[in-house]
Parts: C-alpha cells; structure tokens; sequence
C-alpha cells in the first residue's frame, strides 16, 4: 500500500494514523468517493455498505485509517456510535436482531458490519450455527484446550 498523508491530525491510535492514498474507505471519508451517510462525528463515519445484503446494510468506520477493529482507539466510544445505529436499526425493523460482523476482510481499513434484522441474513446466520451444533461436536478436552488458549489472564 501507498501510504500518504491527506489531513493533518495529531495521532490518537498507536498503529496507522494516516489517510491511505489507495484506501477505498479513506476516499469515501476524504469524499473523494461519494457515500451514503448514516452518521458521522469527528472521528467516525458510518455509511451504506454498496453492497446492501439487506436493506440498511451499514459499514461504521474510524476516520483514520486503522487496520483492525479492534485496534481502534477509544473503542468504547467506537462501539457507542455502533450501539446508536442499531438502536436506530431496531426501531425500523422492529426486529432485536442485528447481524454484526467485524472479519477485517476485503477493505484494509477497519470497519464494523451492522445489517438489520431482515429474513436472508438471519435464517443464513441460524443455519450455520444448526449445522455447526451438529457437525463440531469437541471432546470435552478439546474444548478445554481452546478456553485456556483463549482465556484472559
Ligand atoms: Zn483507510
């Protein structure tokens, strides 16, 4: 990637701090890259995904170019915007579901998956965890193994 610095902003993450030249939601952000706004504050954007799986399909962003979610900084109040658009998303559909999803794939640049409740995404989502329950069955071993390998100390 082609890094290159688009504004001027005092670094509050400890990785990239940098507008990306090459990155598709650093243009959307720059506005180089027209987007569909859901909401939008000084360090967060969230917009359309182009996508729509469902209606509603929206992508939250951190302003700067953060390579993984979960790197963003302050996360608590990057998961607040999200709480604020799924409430939002909640009273539309009427429905507690939302699909939430944060693989880092695709686009280099963190971003939150938030897709309301509507029949596809859903009954997908069920029907793997069904087929899961009845294919992945661990030993009681094997699942002690994966809680110490991912427990918090
Ligand atoms: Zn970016």
């Amino acid at each position: 990637m082609v890094r290159g610095t688009l504004r001027k902003k005092p670094a509050i993450n400890f990785c990239y701090h940098e507008i990306m030249t090459d990155c598709i939601f650093c243009k959307i952000v720059a506005g180089e890259i027209p987007s569909f706004k859901i909401y939008e504050d000084e360090a967060y954007l969230a917009f359309l995904d182009i996508s729509q799986v469902v209606d509603g399909h929206t992508l939250l962003i951190p302003k700067e170019h953060i390579r993984w979610v979960w790197d963003v900084l302050p996360f608590g109040q990057f998961m607040e915007v999200a709480k604020k658009i799924v409430t939002r998303m909640r009273k539309v559909t009427g429905s507690e579901y939302v699909y939430t999803q944060a693989i880092g794939h695709l686009v280099e640049h963190a971003h939150l998956q938030l897709l309301p409740d509507t029949v596809g995404v859903h009954n997908e989502v069920l029907e793997k965890w069904k087929e899961a329950l009845q294919t992945r069955h661990k030993s009681p071993e094997e699942m002690q193994k994966i809680a110490d390998k991912f427990k918090l100390d």
